[in-house]
């Protein structure tokens, strides 16, 4: 059903997840747009004026690297001063009530984290954006560090000792899925009675899977999104309504 008001909305969703005994939240860019992240894919996001860095071409061309470490540093105020809206509150209060062992997410922008989940909890399609990590030796990199060696370098990215590149930890447009997320996700998703889609449009390979390999699995699938998505006929609840307003009463006190 799609939900006709936001009451009716929050209602159903408080009987589904009373009743539930294991919620995997899948979440999206939806979720975060209320603390000013942006949506990069949506239409006039940045990635439309901004075409995105290959992968390849990162990896062929120290101009491609500088750019895209330019890029990442021109976001980062939006970044840095994001904090967990009412959604990951929400979801971080579902956790700490034992409802959620973790939860699967395609932002890059660490905000589940910092509502309170366990790093090891949350499954992370698309990487972290929050710090960075070279691609062949896999040494972590805070951002400060190489924001620091890149000013002082006059606009050039710093490598690694090991002589590797160092990158955001994201997957970028042309870099495989990380496997190990990707086995985690599907076995979270197969453990649950109650999947919660949130802020997706669920269009993106891989997240067009896990909707329905949670429903074939017997799961109560919810999907809260401000658009229509192609599941919505086959999910049990449908809401459209503003994320923050439909998650805000699950926040605990
Ligand atoms: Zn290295």
């Amino acid at each position: 059903m799609i939900a006709p008001d936001l009451d009716t909305a929050v209602s159903r969703l408080r009987d589904l997840i009373e009743e539930a005994q294991v919620i995997v939240p899948f979440t999206g860019a939806g979720i975060s747009t209320e603390c000013g992240i942006p949506d990069f894919r949506s239409p006039g996001g940045l990635w439309t004026k901004n075409r995105p860095i290959q992968f390849e071409d990162f990896l062929a061309s120290r101009e491609m690297r500088d750019e895209s470490w330019r890029r990442r540093f021109a976001m980062e105020e939006s970044f840095a001063v994001a904090r967990p809206g009412r959604g990951h509150r929400a979801l971080a209060s579902l956790y700490g009530a034992g409802k959620i062992p973790g939860l699967v997410t395609q932002n890059i922008d660490n905000l589940h984290q910092v509502s309170g989940f366990d790093a090891a909890d949350v499954v992370e399609l698309h990487g972290n954006t929050t710090y960075a990590s070279c691609l062949d030796c896999g040494e972590r990199y805070e951002l400060t560090w190489v924001r620091e060696k890149f000013e002082a370098g006059g606009g050039r990215a710093p490598d690694c000792g090991c002589g590797g590149y160092i990158k955001t930890a994201t997957v970028s447009f042309g870099q495989a899925m990380p496997a190990e997320a990707m086995q985690r996700a599907e076995d979270l998703t197969r453990t649950c009675d109650l999947f919660l889609a949130i802020g997706s449009s669920l269009v993106v390979w891989p997240a067009a899977g896990f909707p329905l390999m949670a429903k074939r699995n017997g799961a109560a699938l919810v999907i809260v999104n401000r658009e229509p998505t192609e599941f919505d006929e086959v999910a049990d609840l449908v809401v459209h309504n503003d994320i923050g307003d439909v998650l805000g009463p699950f926040i605990a006190h």
